[in-house]
Order: C-alpha cells, then sequence, then structure tokens
C-alpha cells in the first residue's frame, strides 16, 4: 500500500510572526523555518503504518522554493521512502496545491493522501477537502486515528463534543489532528540515511496545472496588543472591578 504525505514548509511554530511593513503578509526573510506540525503528525502516522506492516511506501511531497527540499528531508530522516519536490517561487494557494496534488495522485496512484489538517501559515483547512473533492475520493478529515483495512479505512475525526468513528472506501485523502500521535524526533543515523534516499524535482510549469491565485490577500495586521495586568490587594477589590469595570459577573 502506497501512501503520498503532504508535508509544507512554514514559519518554525516558536517564532513571533511579524508582519511586514506594508501589511502584504508576514516576514519570512531570515526566519526558521520548518516542517507544517500537523504534517510532522501526518508523516509519524504514515511511518507507523508502515511499521505495522500495512503500508509498503510513503512519498513525501513538498510545493515551494528550493528550500523545501530540507522538509523532504526531514521527512526522510522521519521514515518515509522517497521525496518530490514541486518548484516555484510563486505564490501556490490551497485549490493551486490541491490541483498539483492531484496531478501527483495521477503519476503515483497512491492508496491513502495523508495531509495535515491546517498550515498553520494560512491556516486554511481546505487542501485535502479540495483534493478530495477534485479526485470524486472519500475524505476524512480531523483524524484521531486511522486504522487501514482492505479496501477500506476506518477513521476517527475529532468533532465537537467527542469523536466520530467513519469507514471510507480507498482510496482516499486524510487530513490529521494534534491527538493523532507525538511526532519522533529523527535519529542522526536516520538523518543520514536520509541524504541517500531519492528526491524528485518537477518544475511546476511541468505538471500544465492552473495555479494562479483566486484571492487576494486586501490587509494582514497585528493581533491588538495586550493592556498590562494589575495585581489587585484583595478578593474585595477582584469582585469590584469584575462587577463593575470589566462587567463579565
Ligand atoms: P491548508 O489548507 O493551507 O491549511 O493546508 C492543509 C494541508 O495541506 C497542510 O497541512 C499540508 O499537509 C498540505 N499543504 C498545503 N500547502 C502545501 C504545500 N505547499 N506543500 C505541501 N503540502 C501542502
Amino acid at each position: 500500500m502506497k501512501v503520498l504525505v503532504a508535508v509544507k514548509r512554514v514559519v518554525d511554530y516558536n517564532v513571533k510572526i511579524r508582519v511586514k511593513a506594508d501589511k502584504t503578509g508576514v516576514e519570512t526573510a531570515n526566519v526558521k523555518m520548518s516542517m507544517n506540525p500537523f504534517d510532522e503528525i501526518a508523516v509519524e502516522e504514515a511511518v507507523r503504518l508502515k511499521e505495522a506492516g500495512t503500508v509498503t511506501e510513503i512519498i513525501a511531497v513538498s510545493i515551494g522554493p528550493q528550500q523545501c527540499q530540507e522538509t523532504i528531508r526531514t521527512a526522510l530522516a522521519m521514515g518515509a521512502d522517497r521525496g518530490i519536490l514541486v518548484k516555484t517561487d510563486d505564490e501556490v494557494q490551497p485549490l493551486g496545491i490541491a490541483k498539483v496534488f492531484k496531478a501527483l495522485v495521477e503519476k503515483e496512484a497512491p492508496d491513502l493522501v495523508l495531509m495535515g489538517k491546517q498550515a498553520i501559515d494560512d491556516d486554511s483547512n481546505q487542501t485535502g477537502q479540495m483534493l478530495a473533492g477534485l479526485l470524486g475520493w472519500p475524505q476524512a478529515t480531523f483524524l484521531s486515528k486511522v486504522a487501514l483495512g482492505d479496501g477500506a479505512a476506518t477513521m476517527t475525526r475529532e468533532v465537537d463534543g467527542g469523536l466520530e468513528t467513519i469507514e471510507v472506501k480507498m482510496p482516499c485523502v486524510g487530513t490529521v489532528d494534534l491527538r493523532l500521535n507525538t511526532p519522533r524526533y529523527a535519529s542522526l543515523p536516520n538523518i543520514m540515511k536520509a541524504k541517500k534516499k531519492p528526491i524528485e524535482t518537477l518544475e511546476l510549469d511541468s505538471l500544465g496545472v492552473d495555479t494562479a491565485p483566486r484571492l487576494t490577500t486586501v490587509s494582514v495586521d497585528e493581533p491588538p496588543a495586550r493592556q498590562a495586568g494589575v495585581v489587585v490587594p484583595d478578593v474585595a477589590t477582584l469582585v469590584d472591578k469584575l462587577r463593575n469595570e470589566a462587567k463579565v459577573i
């Protein structure tokens, strides 16, 4: 069984985001970049499925500039078998990414595509759903448990107020949520081994996919700065402030 895993290169989640002066986006120059945290969970799940003997091949895919190769290398060090880099320096929005994945699915014929539920840079939560729509494949979003069977998968989803377990026919698209697993750190020997694993590089233009942006960012703004807190001398003052200033009780 073959699994395609999406790995997006995003600003590292520990970095304090700075909005560009012209408000067109966030600053990415000289900023630490890493694999989208949800994609790490997707890679980890694929590797666990391989270790359990259900999956035979894991292909890590990233779309973006040449540096995305580092993100693919991280996936290879975690246990993916090979990588595909679809190279472009242009902005590609979720619909465009989904179209690129559709082209790769037609080339690679995987049984499962695993993606993050959202990328922490655009917070779109769209790509997996759009890919399933374009392919006409079943989808299971917000996964907290994955069990692959013969021609079908049993997937548990995180929904408001609980968990929902569904069965979907394969091939299918799955998007993973936070509680599915805890991703491993790549060991030094595996980082060394990953250097020898193959990464195929494709130019975005060679795929013949229309990835022109459909959305225009009007403005990106910092959240309002939080006001400084005060230390109150006693409970009575606290209650008074909550009642008369904050008006929350
Ligand atoms: P989004 O819909 O933008 O929130 O992204 C959801 C998921 O789609 C991410 O967690 C990735 O798994 C995948 N994805 C989005 N953009 C890319 C990209 N440029 N390269 C690889 N995977 C991507």
